[in-house]
């Protein structure tokens, strides 16, 4: 089966509302002229219900299939944030913001499932009802955590929620997922190492913080390669350094590190945030500084259901014909997690083609991919609540 015909019919308008999105970026929660104009469409469609402000700026919107006997609700989610890149892709619908861009292709997401929602309110063609869930700030703000704690699973009955991301170096038209761990939880750390700064030429009347901090930096990486569990995935970097002197002949007082952790197992991020607080802390014991380990926990591991992951292989597999149904887990992060956490479901990769990685200045979304990704919605919807 290919690409719902209806979607090539639509793809002119669905390119466009992306094409405008992309030209329009907004960041984290600031997405106001985003979510007005979602809500807008959505309205314009005739869905039964659409609703602004959930997790602050997230937008719902509610589609009754011509029957519901079932009463089954299926949720469906896109983002709507960019990021704080400076644009290089040189289309003429760049961004007109300098320093924001949607490098993540979810101006792509957005028009897709507008897309999905503009034919599922037409057609109707299924039993049950179909949410359709816009969120903010999925760049590290956490809007999906937002609209789930505002309650928005209670209160508009999901029982069920699928995403999808497009995803650079797999063929435009092919899906890729996975069941279980899909992406990585992501969370980050702040290291401040105090000692005793003075000249750099008595180095026996300090207590130098720089060596310190470089003990601390090696010893992570042991957390990787003799504390976990080879068979278990884990990173550990440490991203920032910066002491308080400038100069070539002042020992630092103190010295601050920033870093990130990455696990797919909740067993082993509970082994990794101990074991760096006990080399952070007992590192510097031994050399006689002090230091101190600051570890925020931030997006949860994406967790495919086995089952809802079948279902969207096959809706995947009946749109393109081409689905890995055993992609490798990403070790970046994703905030549908939350929602995930909330309900069974699965967010599968739509591919996007031999383009720059996302994230990166020169990235855009292919338009090619939105017929696959617009079917592959609103195929969600009609599989999993055929009409009686
Ligand atoms: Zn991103
Ligand atoms: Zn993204």
């Amino acid at each position: 089966m290919p690409p719902k015909n209806r979607f090539a019919e639509l793809l002119p308008e669905i390119t466009a509302w992306r094409r405008d999105f992309h030209e329009n970026p907004e960041l984290l929660f600031e997405v106001h002229r985003t979510a007005g104009k979602v809500a807008e469409l959505l309205r314009g469609f005739g869905c039964d219900e659409v609703v602004e402000g959930i997790g602050r700026t997230g937008v719902v919107g509610v589609i009754r299939g011509r029957t519901d006997s079932t009463g089954r609700v299926i949720g469906l989610r896109a983002d709507m944030d960019a990021l704080p890149i400076i644009e290089q892709t040189g289309v003429e619908y760049a961004s007109k913001t300098p320093g924001k861009m949607h490098a993540c292709g979810h101006d792509g997401h957005t028009a897709m499932l507008l897309g999905a929602a503009k034919y599922l309110a037409e057609t109707r063609n299924f039993d049950g009802t179909a949410v359709v869930i816009f969120q903010p700030a999925e760049e590290g703000g956490g809007g999906g955590r937002e609209m789930c704690a505002d309650g928005m699973m209670g209160r508009f009955g999901i029982q069920e929620v699928y995403g999808m991301h497009n995803m650079p170096g797999i063929p435009v038209g092919h899906f890729a997922i996975r069941p279980g761990a899909m992406m990585a939880a992501a969370d980050q750390f702040d290291i401040t190492v105090t000692g005793k700064g003075g000249h750099a030429a008595k180095p026996h009347d300090c207590i130098d913080t720089t060596v310190v901090a470089a003990h601390i930096i090696v010893a992570a990486q042991t957390i990787a390669s003799r504390t976990v569990d080879p068979l278990k995935q884990v990173v550990v970097s440490i991203c920032t350094v910066a002491t308080d002197s400038t100069a070539h002949n002042v020992i630092p007082q103190v010295v601050k590190m920033k870093g990130t952790v990455r696990t797919m197992d909740p067993a082993v991020q509970d082994q990794v945030e101990q074991r760096l607080k006990e080399i952070v802390e007992g590192t510097a014991l031994a050399l006689g500084a002090k230091a101190e380990l600051n570890y925020q926990r931030g997006y949860p591991v994406t967790m495919n259901t086995e089952e809802n992951t079948g279902f969207a292989a096959e809706v995947a597999q009946a749109v393109s014909g081409y689905v890995d149904t055993n992609t490798a887990p990403l070790m970046g992060a994703e905030d549908f997690s939350f929602m995930l956490n909330e309900r069974p479901g699965a967010y599968i990769f739509l591919g996007n083609g031999d383009t720059a990685m996302v994230h990166h200045p020169a990235y855009n979304f292919d338009d090619n991919a939105i017929p696959f990704g617009a079917s592959w919605y609103a195929g969600m919807v009609e599989t999993r609540m055929p009409a009686a």
